[in-house]
């Protein structure tokens, strides 16, 4: 049977501008349909935005390091709608170049959302289009939990563009979103709070990690509230009340809800195509992001393997070498790099402490906990954490962690070392770059007994 397209890909988010560009450079057939906007979650309502909030939120600790360092600055305040506005201007751009890459590539971008008919088959606008293959990569939506006043929430697709800064901002969770958000919202001058319903924050993360974020951002002034969750949300004339369900009430302007994603499948016609969900409703796939469904295949958030954009983009990447290369590749999730932008942010790879003594059975550990010279005439009591986690058999570093300003850049070019397997006498041998923050990395000769 002669289909319209060789490749249809639903979601024009990072994993599925990738593969449907890359499909249309091969001289194939490629489609792509979105409901929303070009670039999806990443571009417009994840990591470009925030890290713009993210920087504009370092600013007041740079204003105030700088009297010490000589200079005489006088902030007259923070104007909120004009960081709003500066953002949009660039994502339009952005959007802009995606468009264009899509058309040079000859993709045929439809506008609105597709459904799954049958496994060949998929309906957008009241348009029915066939495609030989389908790639699922519809991303996710943020997961809120049903409370009663849960409509007073927000997520993290709304917090960008809220009308004003709020004065009292409190955030549900302790994962990433949840804490970059409490640290972009305090550096704005808010008062933040952050409720979890555990103990400690990042679960998951390296415990030294976990322990120096905690540690700073509780320094800096946000307030943490463990084993607590929201019970009831009311909107009064002074804002909204969070009643917790350790008896405390909250007030506060606005309250974000990140308490994790959930795969957007919701009314794909995923069972009508024959492809088979998790219970969270996340696309199962097989190592080479193949559905249950022989010709439809899924990247990216919506098979909730690991949820960031790089990965997207690599899982995409690999599926057209499987798809019209002639060359099956799995993606490769080992050694991931990633970064929390808190503030200090956290830059990562790896194993934890933990994993590598259950994979090991035993880890030697190099760690340094110490305030960069930076601060040390700023008076800024912000310290760096460095630590290196060792296979002792191997002398292999099978993990590195770091807390602290511009960990995440270094983490990057540390992952590469760490994905080519570089040893414990590889770091002692290569000289320090002086005076930085990350010649401790080739520093600490001791391991910590
Ligand atoms: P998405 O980018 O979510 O794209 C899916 C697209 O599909 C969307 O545009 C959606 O509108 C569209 N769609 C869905 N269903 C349909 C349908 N039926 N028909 C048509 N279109 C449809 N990752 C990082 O690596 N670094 C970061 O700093 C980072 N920060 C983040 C901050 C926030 C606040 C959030 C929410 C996420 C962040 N992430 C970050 C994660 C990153 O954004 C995602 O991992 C990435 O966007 C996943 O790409 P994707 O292609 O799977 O899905
Ligand atoms: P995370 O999984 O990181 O964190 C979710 C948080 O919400 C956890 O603290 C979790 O607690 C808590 N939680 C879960 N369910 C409930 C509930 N019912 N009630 C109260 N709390 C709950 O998810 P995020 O939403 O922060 O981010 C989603 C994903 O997006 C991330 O995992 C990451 O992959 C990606 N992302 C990446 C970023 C980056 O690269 N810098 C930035 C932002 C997002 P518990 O730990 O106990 O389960």
């Amino acid at each position: 049977m002669a289909y319209d397209f060789d490749l249809f890909t639903i979601g024009a988010g990072s994993g599925g501008v990738r593969a449907s560009r890359l499909a249309g450079k091969l001289g194939k057939r490629s489609a792509l349909a979105e409901e929303w906007t070009v670039g999806g979650t990443c571009v417009h309502r994840g990591c470009i935005p925030k890290k713009f909030y993210v920087y504009a939120a370092h600013y007041a600790e740079d204003f105030a390091d700088a009297r010490a360092f000589g200079w005489d600055v006088e902030v007259k305040g923070f104007d909120w709608p004009r960081l709003v506005a500066a953002k949009k201007k660039e994502l339009t751009r952005l959007e802009g170049l995606y468009g264009k890459g899509l058309a040079d590539a000859n993709v045929t971008l439809m506008r609105g959302r597709a459904v799954l008919e049958d496994a060949h088959t998929i309906r957008i606008n009241d348009e029915l289009v066939t495609a030989e293959n389908i790639l699922i990569a519809t991303g996710g939506r943020p997961h809120v939990p049903a409370i009663p006043g849960a409509e007073h929430l927000i997520t993290s697709d709304e917090i960008f563009d809220l009308p004003e800064l709020p004065r009292r901002f409190v955030v549900v969770g302790a994962g990433y979103i949840a804490l970059e958000f409490a640290c972009i919202l305090h550096g704005l001058g808010a008062e933040v709070t952050v409720v979890y319903r555990g103990q400690g924050v990042l679960r998951g993360f390296d415990d030294d990690v976990r322990a120096a974020v905690q540690e700073e951002m509780e320094a800096k002034g946000i307030r943490f509230v463990f084993n607590a969750v929201f019970e009831q949300i009311d909107k009064k004339a002074d804002g909204l009340h969070i009643r917790l369900s350790n008896g405390d009430t909250l007030t506060a302007d606005q309250a974000l809800m990140a308490a994790g994603r959930q795969a957007h499948t919701k009314g794909l016609g995923a069972e009508k195509a024959g492809v088979t969900l998790d219970k969270g409703g996340a696309v199962v796939v097989d190592a080479f992001s193949r559905t249950s469904q022989k010709n439809i295949f899924a990247v990216g958030d919506v098979t909730n393997r690991v949820n960031l954009t790089p990965v997207a983009i690599h899982e995409s990447m690999c599926l057209i070498e499987t798809l019209f290369k002639d060359n099956p590749t799995k993606p490769d999730h080992a050694d991931i790099a990633t970064a929390v932008f808190t503030q200090p942010p956290v830059g990562t790879v790896g194993l934890t402490e933990a994993q590598a003594r259950d994979k090991f059975g035993a880890a030697d550990i190099y760690r340094a906990r110490f305030r960069p010279l930076k601060h040390t005439i700023s008076g800024r009591a912000e310290r760096v954490l460095v630590k290196l986690v060792v296979d002792p058999a191997s002398d292999r570093v099978v993990g590195a962690h770091m807390v602290g300003l511009d960990t995440p850049e270094i983490i990057q070019a540390l992952a590469i070392a760490i994905k080519a397997g570089v040893t414990k006498s590889q770091f002692d041998a290569t000289m320090a770059v002086h005076p930085t923050t990350a010649e401790e990395l080739v520093l600490m000769y001791e391991k910590v007994s």
